[in-house]
């Protein structure tokens, strides 16, 4: 280096040389501002290019750029180039502040600020615009001291700017963290900690120095290293931010961490040229670095596969979750056609019924045994189609949700003798026996819905019948101060034990009984089951084996549970 007599200061390069090593400049100042335009880079590309994403990268840059003057101001010796750049970088710490305030706000408000805002602050920064390159700011050079001097424009605005945007960022998280969702109040928490720690970071080499050294707790040198940690925090602080964001618009942060670590791992380790002396450390630091790049790309590629996987499972759990979505909309659709085909049905079978039993008691007349005979026949399959017909109305009910019960105190028994009077004819009809026993002493009051407890039993000696061929059906009454059971069992086809798992579930038959011609919709059982749980009580099946008839067991409380 040259000096010249008018602008360069020898000794000042020497007093800056004697305290602080020209490499830690380098070392402080260069990664630290490539890694916070990185971090700045990434957040606004991933975040696809969105306001906050673009105010940090406005962030990183500000910050990049003063690092960068700041470099120069330590490296130059040229008193005029030294003002020069002295004097610029007065812009770049209000511009940081109205950008960490505009953080917040998009931040909290999920939207940009209104233009009234962005005037005041227009206004605010005014002043600094105006006095750059004049006068009014820099008065002078020091050769004493090595440092331009300054007018009072920075005790007298800067500083009170700095206070008043600080305690506006302040105010404005307090308020808006009375606002917000619980769960961003955190994140607010965060984002604040971090924006006034970088705040802080920044002007410590300035105002924090200063007054240090004014107060005499550090020495000049001193409150130069000082500096130079403050920096080493600063993209630490940004990538704090970076990751609040990031988290916020919840994209990956596992690629953006790994991608950031690794660059900033190659950064370091390749800044160190900058001071190394000797030919050993070079080579092992090249060494290191071709390492560090070597598994810094398996690591981002392995992340990035994991990622993709990630994604693409998302994806099909997103299809997977339309499809069952459209699937419940035609299930619902299907249960409202049942609903309403069904209502339409009972209409005309009950009519059907009435007029049969007013013909077979003989009101339009006698009525001879053979046609009275098939009568019988008729009355008893429009008995089962009234049964079908019940089902089906219960199952819309069930799944519409809408089915409800009346739960009053009724003697079980008479629910009993009631069903041996409707299926006497049936059993007849099939040549089977129909017995029922009962308690010797009587049960007493149970809270049930009698209407749909009969329906549950009806259903099971319905089946008995349908699927016996020969002997018949016994229902048997049972119970204790707590429970009352119902058994019917029957001395027909059986049920083969890998059955009898799902034979409740909805539409769900016997592998065989379609080849005994029997007709059924699989819907009884579990049209029962549903009852029976509503009831508080359980509902299962019992058989010996194929051909070894079946039992059908269940219970109910006599007293329902509260609530
Ligand atoms: P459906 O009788 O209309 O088929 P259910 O829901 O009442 O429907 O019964 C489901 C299945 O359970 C029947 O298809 C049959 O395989 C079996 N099942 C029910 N009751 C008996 C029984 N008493 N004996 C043998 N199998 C039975």
């Amino acid at each position: 280096m040259t000096f010249n007599l008018i602008s360069n200061i020898e000794s000042c390069f020497i007093a800056v040389r004697d305290t602080v090593p020209i490499s830690l400049v380098y070392y402080s100042h260069i990664p630290t501002a490539i890694i916070s335009l990185m971090v700045g880079f990434f957040v606004f590309f991933k975040s696809k290019r969105s306001l906050l994403g673009a105010i940090l990268l406005a962030i990183a840059i500000d910050f990049s750029l003063w690092t960068f003057i700041d470099i120069i101001l330590w490296t130059s010796y040229d008193s005029r180039s030294y003002m020069f750049f002295w004097d610029i970088t007065l812009i770049f710490e209000p511009l940081l502040f109205i950008l960490a305030l505009y953080l917040i706000y998009v931040f909290t408000d999920k939207k940009d600020v209104s233009v009234k805002i962005k005037l005041i602050w227009f206004f605010l920064l005014l002043p600094f615009i105006a006095i750059i390159a004049s006068s009014y700011y820099l008065t002078g050079f020091s050769i004493v001291d090595c440092v331009p001097i300054e007018s009072s424009f920075y005790q007298g605005y800067a500083l009170p700017f700095y206070g008043l945007i600080y305690i506006w960022i302040l105010i404005l998280s307090i308020r808006k963290y009375l606002k917000i969702e619980k769960e961003r109040r955190k994140q607010l928490v965060f984002l604040f900690c971090g924006v006034s720690v970088l705040l802080i970071l920044f002007l410590s080499g300035k105002i924090l120095a200063d007054y240090f050294i004014d107060k005499e707790i550090m020495t000049p040198t001193e409150s130069y290293e000082f500096e130079f940690y403050g920096l080493f925090g600063m993209p630490i602080f940004i990538g704090f931010i970076a990751y609040i964001i990031v988290k916020f618009k919840a994209f990956d942060i596992k690629l953006i961490g790994a991608q950031a670590l690794v660059y900033s791992l190659i950064i370091l380790v390749g800044s160190q040229f900058f001071f190394i002396q000797n030919n050993t450390n070079r080579i092992l630091t090249a060494v290191t670095l071709a390492l560090t790049i070597g598994f810094g790309i398996y690591l981002i590629k392995s992340v990035k596969n994991e990622v993709k996987r990630k994604e693409e499972l998302q994806d099909m759990a997103d299809k997977l979750a339309a499809a069952n979505d459209q699937l419940r909309k035609l299930d619902n659709a299907k249960s409202e056609f049942i609903s309403i085909a069904s209502h339409q049905l009972r209409t005309p079978l009950t009519a059907i019924k009435g007029f049969i039993s007013l013909l077979m008691e003989g009101t339009y007349g006698a009525v001879e045994p053979k046609i009275n005979d098939v009568l019988n026949k008729v009355y008893v399959a429009n008995e089962r189609l009234i049964q079908l017909v019940e089902n089906l109305l219960n199952i819309s009910r069930i799944e519409a949700g809408r089915i409800e019960y009346r739960f009053e105190k009724t003697k079980i028994e008479a629910v009993m003798h009631e069903l041996e009077d409707t299926f006497a004819l049936a059993a007849k009809e099939k040549k089977l026996y129909l017995h029922f026993k009962y308690p010797e002493k009587e049960l007493g009051e149970i809270e049930m819905d009698s209407g749909k407890i009969r329906e549950v039993t009806s259903n099971l000696i319905d089946n008995g019948l349908k699927y016996s061929k020969k002997g018949g059906v016994t229902v048997t009454l049972d119970g204790d101060n707590e429970k009352v059971k119902v058994i019917v069992s029957d001395t027909g086809i059986g049920i083969p034990e890998e059955e009898i798992s799902y034979l409740f579930a909805k539409f769900s038959r016997g592998k065989d009984v379609s080849r005994l011609h029997v007709g059924g919709t699989g819907l009884g059982l579990y049209v029962g089951k549903s009852i029976i749980e509503a009831h508080h009580g359980k509902i299962w099946a019992e058989s010996d084996g194929e051909g070894k008839g079946s039992r059908f067991i269940f219970e109910i409380p006599i007293v329902q549970p509260v609530g």
